[in-house]
């Protein structure tokens, strides 16, 4: 097997939790967490991370945005690329360095409104990613968005879901980028005996079967101040759970 490679996450801690290096390409890699919890911040962060330079120990590469809610801020991107560009540049003679449009024109970002289009964008990727050999992280957020209410023909919905995860599984394997996908979390409530003992509990959105998807799973959470991603799915590594923050900059340990 040739080397595997990674996009960092720009959080030493969380890119230990994946194994050393950040989010591995050739696997999906599932982020879920409540609204706030750092979902976006963390994709727009990995596709400014998948352009470092090779001299700089990066892939060179370029992104996919899967925009599924609207979320994707051009003056946020912006602000992350500007501070890691001069966090890779300091105290070296930038001769290597790259220009902000750069980074921007190197990422693709496709606006999805409906699960339709979601679909069908997913079935067309193939041609897309064949034309862009140098995309090393593809981002969806969310996966599960267009999903999740008023969908009436849960069969239907199974299908879609199941056939979608093979596809991304595919272009993770094939063509050797990291596959990440964002998921919202959702109630359960387990019944306890009389209604008063009913108690809830915050799942990743989509269901049980939903979680074979995805080679690893995170979960994002926030407790006193404090941001915590939580590995509780992977073939290969320990399970754990790390702090890690979110600042003007970017995300950081
Ligand atoms: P949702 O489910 O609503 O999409 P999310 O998990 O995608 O939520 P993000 O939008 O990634 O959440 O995270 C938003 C948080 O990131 C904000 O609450 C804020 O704390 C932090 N954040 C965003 N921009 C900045 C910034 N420029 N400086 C510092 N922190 C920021
Ligand atoms: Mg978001």
């Amino acid at each position: 097997e040739r080397q595997r490679s990674f996009v960092t996450t720009s959080c030493k801690a969380f890119d230990e939790m994946l194994g050393g290096s950040g989010v591995p390409a050739g696997r999906v890699t599932e982020i879920c967490g409540a609204p706030g919890m750092g979902k976006t911040q963390i994709g727009m962060q990995l596709c400014v991370n998948a352009q470092i330079l090779s001299s700089q120990g990066g892939e060179h590469g370029e992104a996919i945005y899967i925009d599924t809610e609207g979320s994707f801020i051009v003056e946020r991107v912006v602000e992350i690329a500007e501070a890691t560009l001069e966090a890779l540049n300091a105290g070296k003679d930038s001769q290597d360095s790259q220009t902000i449009e750069q980074f921007l024109s190197r990422i693709h970002v496709f606006r999805i409104h409906s699960y339709v289009e979601q679909v069908a964008l997913i079935n067309q990727l193939d041609d897309f990613l064949t034309e862009h050999p140098k995309v090393k992280v593809l981002i969806i957020d969310s996966i599960a968005f267009h999903f999740r209410q008023n969908f009436a023909d849960m069969g239907l919905r199974t299908r879609l879901l199941n056939g979608m995860a093979q596809h991304l599984r595919r272009f993770a394997e094939e063509f050797d980028l990291a596959v990440v996908m964002m998921n919202q979390m959702t109630t359960r409530v387990t019944r306890g005996q009389g209604s008063d003992n009913d108690s809830s509990v915050l799942v990743p959105a989509l269901g049980d079967s939903w979680g074979h998807a995805c080679t690893n799973r995170i979960i994002l959470s926030w407790q006193y101040e404090v941001r915590y991603a939580a590995l509780v799915k992977s073939p290969n590594l320990q399970e754990c759970t790390i702090p890690y923050a979110i600042t003007s900059k970017g995300v950081r340990d």
